[in-house]
């Protein structure tokens, strides 16, 4: 309204203010402008770090040893305000800052995955055909397989040698690397596979990664450009054929992160799912100095794929590792470690499926999250009938409600589209079972599971708002 006109609301337009609620985007709250666009930088460096489990293990034990924590087996006895980190087979990450109260009083844990879709390699990977070196993949949760097809691709991983020794695999990353790739058909050729349904035109025994192409010299050698790569790797790691059967070499996308829109409203990358919650829970309790409840930072392996292993979150070495802190405190018995978990809380913080106009009718508009409007609460996930996901109770969704608005966190509820239209879960359940209160909050993406995700910058920046006070509180 123009100053200097006397307008009177309504009764009508009042009550409407008081009651209705308005969706509102973050960039409107133009004080926060400079910290949301300067937060995305280290983040965007950090997925670029971080392109596997393994790496992003790495990158999180820095940012942690950093901020001042350190392994839980340099503590001899843990005092509130100790910060430390421990680290499950090179996968899995747990970090704390020790509270006031006892922990069986409860702890508020941040939990997120470090694992993405990618591919990984087969365990008898390398052959020749027609003069090219190519790798068999298996792909490694859900992907849509024409995605990967002729885009710049880089390998991640380690190989672990017959006298045991352990080496690092990385192609493709460096500049003046070369990297690899997924050939696809000509559309000129391509009449058949076009009439296929999107999810058979690429296959996945088609998922074939180009690995070489020049010939050992050597006439009396088979297989030459198959041998020619076999001494570049032998020269290179020192590898085998053979060690490839006890190695984990993923394939990931070779590209760089970076700001996407004119304005860089947005950040685009690979591995968003779940690197975004995890960097922002990183940060998030990386601030925390002393808290009430002893702050959990969760960062899991294997959720694309169900969340099974050692590594995953459905192992018991979360309870593990609550266990070894309690008795670092000199609290531990087996009904107090019962009780912290009971009387705990958790945010999954996993993504979720932000609204993308383009594809409006998988959504249901009222009840999903939008780019830029904060971070996204799902009190339930699962599919269908709400089955196999976990459903928050009213009083923890209200609980936490309350916490957001008193700090302003700017927040969204919404559910992962349309009731008919597919689900999915996250490690939410796993926790619940163990008796936490557990909620899913996290940020919504586009093109989710795609080599190229988009998030906002926004809602990265209250993402990491939302674990800090939530841990704090
Ligand atoms: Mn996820
Ligand atoms: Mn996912």
């Amino acid at each position: 309204m123009a100053k200097g006109i006397n307008y009177e609301k309504t009764e009508g337009e009042r009550l409407s203010d008081e009651l209705t609620f308005k969706r509102e985007s973050i960039w409107e709250r133009k004080e926060l402008k400079k910290d949301i666009l300067n937060f995305s930088k280290d983040y965007i460096k950090f997925l670029n770090a971080a392109k596997t489990e393994r790496l992003a293990v790495i990158e999180a034990v820095k940012i942690l040893e950093k901020a001042g924590f350190k392994p839980l087996s340099e503590y001899k006895k843990l005092k509130a305000g100790d910060k430390v980190y421990y680290i499950n087979r090179e996968k899995n990450v747990f970090a704390a800052v020790i509270g006031k109260k006892p922990m069986s009083d409860g702890i508020n844990a941040v939990g997120a995955h470090i694992d993405s879709p990618r591919l990984d390699l087969k365990p008898n990977p390398l052959y020749e055909a027609e003069g090219m070196a190519l790798l068999k993949t298996h792909y490694y949760g859900g992907i849509k397989k024409y995605q990967w097809t002729t885009i710049p691709l880089a390998i991640h991983g380690v190989v672990v040698k017959n006298d045991g020794k352990k080496v690092a695999i990385s192609i493709g990353e460096e500049d003046d690397e070369p990297v690899l790739c997924i050939t696809d058909l000509l559309p000129h050729l391509a009449r058949e596979q076009a009439d296929k349904k999107l999810r058979e035109a690429i296959t996945g025994e088609e998922l074939n990664v180009l690995f070489g192409g020049i010939p050992y010299e050597d006439k009396k050698v088979k297989d030459k450009v198959k041998l020619n790569i076999l001494s570049i790797l032998n020269k290179k790691y020192g590898m085998k054929e053979r060690d490839f059967t006890s190695a984990e070499l993923e394939i990931v996308p070779a590209f760089k992160a970076n700001s996407v829109g004119l304005d860089g409203a947005f950040v685009g990358g690979y591995g968003q799912d779940d690197r975004v919650c995890a960097y922002t829970s990183l940060k998030a309790i990386c601030e925390i100095t002393k808290p009430t409840h002893t702050a959990v930072c969760v960062l899991a392996d294997k959720e694309e794929v169900g969340s099974m292993g050692n590594t995953g979150m459905e192992s018991r070495m979360f309870e593990f590792f609550l266990a070894d802190l309690m008795e670092a405190k000199g609290e531990y018995t087996e009904l107090a470690l019962k009780k912290c978990l009971a009387n705990g809380k958790m945010l999954s913080a996993d993504v979720d499926a932000g609204f993308d106009p383009t594809y409006a009718s998988a959504m249901e508009r009222n009840n999903a999250c939008y780019l830029g409007e904060g971070v996204c609460v799902a009190k339930y996930s699962g599919h269908g009938g709400k089955s196999g996901g976990n459903d928050a109770s009213a009083e923890f969704l209200g609980s936490v409600r309350k916490l957001f608005d008193k700090n302003e966190v700017a927040w969204q509820i919404g559910e992962l589209g349309k009731v008919d239209q597919g689900g999915g879960g996250t490690i939410a359940y796993y926790l619940a079972d163990q008796g936490l209160d557990v909620i899913d909050c996290g940020v919504a993406v586009l093109s989710m599971h795609a080599p190229f995700e988009i998030t906002s910058k926004a809602d990265i920046y209250m993402a990491y708002r939302a674990y800090n006070v939530f841990m704090n509180d």
